[in-house]
């Protein structure tokens, strides 16, 4: 009876990971303290591992920052710069997460890019010319003995090479083709030397082979395990995937000499029927990752059962679906009533269920299994059936606006005789410390609600007045009533939850805390109709209203699990299809509805991107907006301008007007604009809010240029390329006057 897991989150319960680190970083700890503090973190969590009879422990799963970072320093991947800087291996590591500006010299963090198809973001190792493979550091050795005094016999982890690879960036000469080797015999010296230290097993990780393979790659991933078996090796490894399923090398992996197979069969949708069709070689272990690492529900044993038992079972080892990093702590830690909680799994409650399952499956002790099927069988929640009516009333017409876009294009331009080259701003205004702590006062009770308001009133007023001022053409209230775009409007929706400690790490030491889609979603009251309607109020310029999207609301929340993303999208849309039309009612004549995180679910295959997720996201947001006037303006704002591979999806929003960011990533998309006859009018962001750097007049105008070479100049809005709340109030104000300026200087030439 053998139980695992991939990964254990490395935060702390309490989040001490982060606020050590931080300590650090600020020097107000030493490096003693904060190493220290890590090893205790190891300790207590493979305590809790072993006192909930998880059979094969993990190591290295542990990180300071990110574990793809830790495997870059492991094999001596660093780029020359931040070696000349000269410092210990922390802080060495350190730099790369984050860059470094100092006497020692000035140096740029790695850059970040999404894991997968998470909210996980991991630093993009960069290869250059210079680089010289070598077993560079020793954490992973150094965390191995470390378990091993403590009288754990770990599994190692480390990211696998054809996946290293895959992630790596190649700069200058160097190339997959001249590092390979190489790399493969670092990879088998790390081997050697865990075996030497006593280590029996070791996990490599190869994420990478669940998305779309060619030939090449399936060659590559060959070559580089042929090569590393080529002298045997004297550890057993378990090649782990999660994510999805292995399709395209399914028959190579079970040739390979691997000890054992890690499969996901909660996302990996094939992998089943992989094992089923292909068989599963007899002298292979199977890691069967049956407990969902991503989302904080109770399993459901009846249906992991159903799969455990089409494997075979002296071979089987219970996991998880992925490294248990994506989901909270523990829900010992929250409020919520008993007859909550008990439907919630954390990371620390899938412990258990592991050992249960693997009680039911291996000892046929069945009692775990009633219990659990009980919480199944019972209905969780009330279902809100007018919102049941209103999806069951949808018909194809209610997902499409009329008259079609070329008809409001005209009517538009007459209603709000806009200049040519209309500026604007993404919607929020600098969070300054008035701005919290008017918000933190209030949620404590400190100060009354019309003390709250005035304050916010007080703040619209003044930067409508700047607007003004400045000559934008279309005027935001700002936004300072929120938090966040995804919790807002959580909070004000019927159907959402709110943990205290439901923390999951987004990136180094920063965490998210999605709220929870507990029951059908609806709206009971007006959310931003009373801030929209008072900026209004206060000015005779058009004031653009300010939501967030449904797709946006859910893939930032964690979804149900007893109906599909699409129906909690829709039921999210309804609701904000319903403040869409009272902010119209209330006389907001321009409305943007933000899909920021849009592309977050975006399958891992390209084969499934319509079939699996456009083919309702794209329609869920058209629901939203559907029904306004043709004279209502409907803008979207999406954060990257990755949008070139998905550009007839994003035309498919049929919104009139979408911004986006394009500054940094140096315009690439206009190209694919122009190819595609992009309708929607566009505002690619024309300077990069994520500096505190002020762009000069005449930057700008060079940028409104480029743009106007790709895009004609009658579809074409002027504004920065994000909200403007995690600014200072200065360059925010310097920065809006030299765009709002250079508008108006390209206005008399165009
Ligand atoms: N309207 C939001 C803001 O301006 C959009 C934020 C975002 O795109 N991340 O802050
Ligand atoms: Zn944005």
């Amino acid at each position: 009876m053998t139980t695992t897991i991939i990964g254990f989150p490395r935060f702390g319960e309490n989040r001490e990971l982060k606020f050590a680190t931080e300590r650090y970083f600020r020097r107000e700890i030493n490096q003693t303290e904060l190493l220290n503090i890590g090893k205790a973190l190891r300790k207590k969590h493979w305590a809790l591992l072993a006192s909930n009879h998880i059979t094969e422990i993990p190591s290295n799963d542990f990180s300071f920052y990110d574990t793809t970072l830790d495997t870059a320093v492991l094999f001596n991947i660093i780029p020359q710069e931040v070696k000349a800087l000269g410092f210990c291996q922390l802080d060495t590591y350190f730099a790369l997460a984050r860059g470094y500006q100092g006497e020692h010299g000035d140096v740029k963090a790695l850059p970040m890019k999404k894991w997968f198809n998470t909210n996980y973001h991991y630093l993009v190792p960069q290869f250059e010319d210079a680089t010289e493979i070598k077993v560079n550091g020793t954490k992973i050795f150094d965390e191995y003995l470390e378990a091993k005094s403590l009288g754990y016999n770990t599994r190692p982890v480390i990211l696998g090479p054809f996946s290293l690879l895959s992630l790596t960036n190649f700069n200058g000469q160097s190339s997959v083709e001249k590092a390979k080797s190489a790399l493969v015999s670092a990879y088998r010296e790390v081997i050697e030397r865990l075996a030497e230290l006593g280590a029996t097993h070791i996990q490599l990780e190869e994420p990478s082979l669940v998305k779309d393979l060619t030939q090449e790659d399936i060659a590559l991933f060959v070559e580089l395990y042929e090569a590393l078996y080529e002298d045997g090796l004297s550890l057993k490894v378990l090649l782990q995937t999660y994510f999805g399923d292995v399709r395209d090398v399914y028959e190579t992996l079970i040739k390979l000499p691997f000890d054992a197979i890690g499969l996901d069969f909660v996302e990996g949708k094939r992998n089943l029927e992989l094992v089923q069709q292909y068989g599963f070689p007899t002298d292979k272990r199977l890691y069967a990752g049956v407990i969902n690492g991503k989302n904080i529900w109770r399993n459901n044993y009846q249906l992991s059962l159903g799969i455990l038992k089409e494997l075979p079972k002296d071979q089987v080892t219970i996991s998880t679906s992925c490294s248990l990093l994506h989901v909270p702590y523990t829900v010992e830690n929250e409020s919520f009533s008993s007859e909550i909680t008990r439907h919630f799994a954390f990371a620390k409650e899938k412990l258990t269920e592991l050992n249960e399952l693997a009680s039911i499956y291996f000892d046929e002790k069945l009692e775990a299994l009633t219990n659990n099927q009980q919480l199944f069988d019972g209905t969780r929640i009330q279902r809100n059936e007018a919102v049941q009516a209103k999806l069951n009333a949808l018909t194809e017409e209610s997902f499409v606006r009329l008259p079609k876009f070329e008809e409001r294009e005209a009517i538009q331009k007459d209603v709000f005789k806009l200049p040519l080259l209309p500026t604007t701003t993404i919607g929020s205004f600098p969070q300054t410390q008035d701005v919290k702590q008017n918000r933190a006062k209030f949620k404590k009770g400190e100060i009354s609600q019309e003390e709250y308001e005035t304050f916010n009133e007080k703040k619209i007023v003044e930067w409508l007045r700047f607007q003004e001022k400045v000559g934008l053409d279309v005027l935001v209230h700002g936004e300072f009533e929120r938090n966040d775009m995804v919790e807002y409007f959580g909070e004000h929706l019927d159907g959402y939850l709110f943990s205290q400690k439901a923390w999951v790490q987004s990136y180094g030491t920063r965490g998210v805390k999605p709220p929870i889609v507990w029951g059908d979603i609806s709206r009971t009251d007006a959310m931003t109709v009373r801030w929209s309607k008072f900026a209004q109020s206060q000015t005779q310029h058009v004031v653009k209203g300010m939501l967030t999207g449904p797709v946006t609301i859910l893939n930032w929340s964690f979804p149900r699990e007893d109906i599909s993303l699409k129906e909690s999208t829709l039921q999210i849309a309804l609701a904000i299809q319903e403040e869409v039309l009272d902010l119209e009612a209330n006389g907001i004549r321009i409305i943007q509805i933000d899909e920021a995180a849009l592309r977050e679910k975006l399958p891992l295959r390209q084969s499934d991107w319509y079939s699996e997720y456009l083919d309702w996201a794209i329609p869920a947001f058209r629901l939203v907006h559907s029904q306004v006037k043709a004279e209502t303006q409907i803008h979207t704002h999406m954060c990257y301008s990755e949008f070139t591979d998905i550009i007839r999806a994003i035309d498919d929003l049929d919104a009139d007007v979408i911004s986006f960011e394009a500054s940094r990533s140096n315009l690439d998309i206009l190209d694919s604009l122009k190819a595609h006859n992009f309708q929607t009018q566009v505002g690619p962001g024309v300077y990069d809010i994520h500096s505190p750097r002020v762009p000069s007049v005449e930057e700008i105008e060079a940028t409104i240029h480029r743009i106007l070479e790709k895009v004609p100049v009658s579809k074409v809005w002027i504004n920065p390329d994000c909200g403007l709340k995690t600014r200072q109030d200065k360059e925010t104000q310097a920065s809006l006057e030299n765009l709002t300026q250079a508008a108006k200087n390209i206005r008399g030439v165009v």
